[in-house]
């Protein structure tokens, strides 16, 4: 896999004509959203710092780390992260499947509390990303940022985070219509801060219960709740930075999207990115049997419990007339 040389040098074949709008404004969010925006994302990464701290800081009672942390936050993570991959992404963006409307609603709560934003919010932004991919319009593509390396990293830092900053031009009303009209999906879009306050102070209560001390509740609140945030928020938004950027492109799409093994893996399978632009309504993201996806495993366990059904994925003919060929043209 070749991490290293950008998409962009080598796409230049494909027959997407991509602008570079540089020069297009940005309009900014209002000043309360900003702040908690910033601590959205700032809060998070003082967990991290917390963690490596509590790491060192050994008590008599209390050696740093168990396995009780580590177990809750793996537990946690995958809660949360399979939330946003199977739920916010999947289901409720794409439609790649269907299930019953309780799972659906439990998805949504899961991927709540990780910490990246409102249902139905998350769901029009990522429905722009695809309609206008690398693009003007595109919330945050890496590729609008000016050229040479420079502009490619500015570019990768407003695709990594700074893009939550940036006012959000989706017209919900035209982009979100099916979650609008579930009353119960506006309901958990709109305790978005509950289920995040949830996320992290039940972790608090679990360990402070299991050490019967304060300290075990400070832990629990660090390792399941603002450091497994941290982690995921990172892990999902290297898919908009670096998974536009570094990697392999197998099929033909109108943008930069790659593949790429490390990303895929932390990421539950989200990081078959050009695959995934290839056939954005496929349930499955890891299209060869060596490309794994844990969230493939985890709907195909769905559908054989009758908990998914009308699971759609890409036919051998369809992937195979979007083959990218050396030359970037259309395999015959
Ligand atoms: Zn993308
Ligand atoms: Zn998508």
């Amino acid at each position: 896999m070749d991490l290293v040389t950008p998409a962009r040098t080598w796409a230049v074949a494909e027959p997407a004509e991509i602008e570079n709008a540089d020069s297009h404004p940005v309009e900014h969010m209002p000043p309360f959203q900003t702040v908690m925006m910033f601590l959205s994302v700032v809060g998070p990464v003082m967990g991290l710092i917390a963690a490596v701290f509590l790491l060192w800081h050994r008590t008599p009672v209390h050696g740093g780390i168990g396995w009780p942390e580590i177990f809750l936050m793996v537990v946690l993570y995958s809660l949360a992260g399979f939330g946003v991959t199977i739920g916010f992404h999947r289901l409720l963006t794409h439609k790649a499947f269907e299930t019953y409307r309780p799972v659906k609603w439990v998805l949504a709560i899961l991927a709540s509390s990780a910490g990246q934003g409102m249902c139905i919010r998350w769901v029009a932004t990522h429905r722009r990303h695809h309609q206008q991919s690398d693009r003007d319009g595109d919330p945050h593509s890496p590729h609008l940022h000016g050229d040479g390396p420079l502009g490619l990293l500015r570019g990768m830092w407003h695709a990594h985070v700074m893009w939550c900053f940036n006012k959000d031009k989706s017209d919900l009303a035209r982009s979100v219509p099916d979650l609008l009209a579930d009353p119960v999906m506006v309901w958990i879009d709109q305790l978005y801060f509950f289920w995040v306050g949830m996320g992290i102070l039940i972790p608090g209560l679990l360990l402070g219960m299991y050490y019967h001390s304060w300290y075990g509740f400070v832990s629990g609140v660090v390792w399941g709740g603002l450091l497994r945030i941290c982690l995921l928020q990172h892990v999902t938004w290297s898919i908009n930075s670096v998974c536009h950027v570094w990697g392999t492109r197998r099929f033909n799409s109108s943008d930069y999207s790659t593949n790429n093994l490390p990303i895929a893996l932390v990421s539950f399978g989200e990081g078959w990115h050009n695959n995934h632009h290839a056939f954005p309504t496929s349930a499955r993201h890891g299209l060869k049997w060596y490309e794994f996806d844990a969230s493939w495993v985890v709907i195909t366990l769905m559908k054989a419990v009758g908990l998914a059904w009308n699971v759609r994925v890409p036919s051998e003919a369809a992937m195979a007339a979007r083959i990218k060929t050396v030359s970037g043209t259309v395999a015959e």
